[in-house]
């Protein structure tokens, strides 16, 4: 199957992440999702045709499975920086095995495309816990590689430059970005529109989604909000993905699952905006 341009989406979870479940989607008339991969448990051949059937019944396609890890927190920022991804080392050789794995189940779902969260960078590029994490993404790029697939890094824990160098020096081909505007602003990691320019070349996915910056940018966080009610521009935010000519799946992302009835029509909502935006920029209904 493949899409048309700029089809709507919604990041969706099965048994770990904070998604909204596939019937959401289907409910919403999104005709594709993103998956946060589910518990190591749930990563069975079996569980994998269940999910396609389901796909199939509800004419859903997946478009990108994103890795998790026991253990991961967003309380704050520094404990961002100590639980999340590949940067931590006690976590970092079983995270990696997992990451491998959560790569082959999503070859089981046929899907082309695995995300992350890599962590926060060390900012020293010339250090050895850099050269380390450049290490750990090369190893998980070669497998996604066997698997057919590319690998998108979330963007907002570094600033553009951080990340375009990250790409850089990690020479793989397979490695791109999936662009959340509003992480920037959550992580104080610079305006969404300038980064996405510059970043643009490598988007191969993204996010949509909202945010406030918080009044000390980089050491608190900002606040998550609904789709447009943010400081993420959204016209300017699709005229720049259409600029930079991005095709691909807008995939919304909304979590808070404290509130499942909520959730649902703040994405529904989403939808309708982006909906219309997309008829202004694209002329697609
Ligand atoms: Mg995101």
């Amino acid at each position: 199957m493949s899409l048309p341009p700029w089809s709507l989406g919604v990041f969706t979870s099965i048994d770990a992440g904070l998604g909204v479940h596939l019937d959401v989607a289907k409910e919403l008339e999104v005709p594709s999702i993103q998956l946060h991969t589910p518990h190591a448990a749930g990563r069975t051949p079996q569980a994998a045709e269940k999910f396609l059937r389901q796909l199939d019944d509800f004419g859903i396609e997946l478009t990108c499975v994103f890795g998790g890890f026991d253990g991961e927190s967003y309380a704050d920022i520094p404990t961002v920086e100590k639980t999340i991804g590949l940067v931590p080392v006690a976590t970092r050789s079983a995270r990696l095995i997992e990451m491998k794995e959560i790569s082959d189940f999503s070859r089981l779902l046929g899907c082309g495309a695995i995300g992350l969260h890599l962590g926060v960078v060390p900012h020293d590029t010339k250090s050895q816990e850099y050269a380390e994490v450049v290490d750990a993404a090369r190893k998980i790029c070669d497998h996604a590689s066997l698997n057919e697939q590319n690998v998108h890094l979330e963007t907002g824990q570094e600033s553009a430059d951080a990340l375009m160098q990250f790409i850089n020096d990690v020479q793989r081909a397979n490695l791109f970005i999936n662009f959340d505007p509003a992480n920037m602003i959550l992580y104080g990691m610079g305006e969404p529109i300038p980064a996405l320019k510059q970043v643009g070349s490598h988007v191969r996915s993204v996010h949509c989604k909202d945010a406030t910056w918080s009044d000390q940018p980089g050491v608190t966080w900002g606040a998550e909000v609904p789709l447009g009610k943010g400081a993420v521009d959204m016209r300017a935010y699709l005229t720049t993905l259409k600029e930079i000519g991005y095709t691909g799946p807008l995939t919304i992302e909304r979590e808070i699952p404290q509130d499942r009835d909520r959730q649902k029509e703040e994405i529904r909502h989403a939808t309708e905006l982006l909906k219309q935006l997309r008829k202004e920029l694209l002329g697609i209904a």
